[in-house]
């Protein structure tokens, strides 16, 4: 009897990647991304369509897809903001396109400069023609728990709009706590609420660890029946739009909670390590979850920072 699988969506990328200050050249983003699927990694978020001039960090993205490794096996997934991304997204062969679509009025302003009603329309005909391509298209419904200029975000609001998103043809839907903010009993809520209408087999969650509650979090939406989780290598990343928000929840946090818990991930631990490793020298920064020192001193590549 085979264990049972959960698929990580590795956001590092691109989510993680947007929020650095330095922004990293192809090579180098390449070889991020090289290090995640020698890993184990097969769901991969690779980079973003938007304007170069508003995210320099994510300009190239069509030129990297063009090299992207095992392509066949691996699913890499894009970001687009609106049509133009998404034209530039198809034109480079991307096959699974994300939009995000914010909860609440005020963040779809701060973030986009549209209001809700108009970004959720956006999105809708995005996920509409996705379908008629015969595309993948996955909405991220994003401050889903609470917005940093609103405060707490009503659960049946976000299932109206997850329900316009599936409806216009989301074939997932991706539950974003984006500043960190959600605890396991708003998760349960919510996640209930979304599985018993769409099934849990169309819902992934997103999850930061601002206040170090993603994995209770994780484990949450994992006993409602969800199989499908993002992070980020390392726990690379925040939001640049999201005051005080910090801190994907590290993939290898997530990874190793799951196989301790009999799931099946597809990842190796000991190569996630060296990917954690890779991934801080080509950035130049540190890197690493909760887990990551015992996992190296595991990997049995301790190095003597680690035991100070
Ligand atoms: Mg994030």
């Amino acid at each position: 009897m085979s264990a049972e699988r959960v698929t990580i969506n590795e956001v590092g990328p691109r989510d993680g990647l947007q929020s650095q200050p330095r922004a990293l050249d192809g090579d180098r983003r390449l070889a991020m991304i090289e290090a995640l699927v020698a890993a184990g990694l097969r769901s991969i978020e690779a980079g973003s369509f938007v304007s170069p001039k508003a995210v320099p960090q994510m300009a190239g993205t069509g030129e990297l897809f063009a090299r992207l490794p095992q392509r066949g096996e691996v699913r890499y997934s894009a970001l687009v903001p609106n049509v133009r991304g998404y034209e530039l997204a198809r034109a480079a062969g991307v096959d699974t396109l994300s939009v995000v679509l914010s909860a609440t009025e005020t963040m779809n302003r701060r973030n986009i400069n549209t209001g809700l009603d108009e970004t959720a329309t956006a999105c809708a005909e995005l996920m509409a023609r996705a379908v008629a391509d015969g595309v993948d298209g996955w909405a991220y419904i994003a401050v889903a728990y609470e917005c940093p200029f609103e405060g707490p975000t009503p659960p049946a609001r976000v299932e109206r709009l997850a329900e316009r998103m599936i409806e216009a043809g989301a074939r997932k839907l991706i539950v974003a706590d984006t500043i960190g903010a959600a605890n396991p009993a708003q998760v349960r809520t919510l996640t209930s609420a979304l599985v018993r209408a769409f099934g849990a087999e169309r819902i992934a969650c997103h999850f930061h660890d601002t206040r170090g509650m993603a994995l209770a979090n994780v484990l949450a939406a994992l006993e409602l029946g969800v199989r499908d989780f993002d992070s980020s290598i390392g726990g690379l990343g925040g939001c640049p739009f999201s005051p005080g928000a910090s801190g994907n929840v590290a993939t290898e946090d997530v990874v190793l909670m799951l196989e301790s818990m009999g799931l099946h991930t597809g990842v190796d631990l000991d190569a996630l390590v060296a990917a954690v490793d890779r991934c801080a020298e080509l950035l130049d920064s540190p890197l690493g979850g909760h887990s990551f020192r015992w996992l190296r001193r595991r990997a049995g590549t301790a190095r003597k920072s680690d035991h100070a």
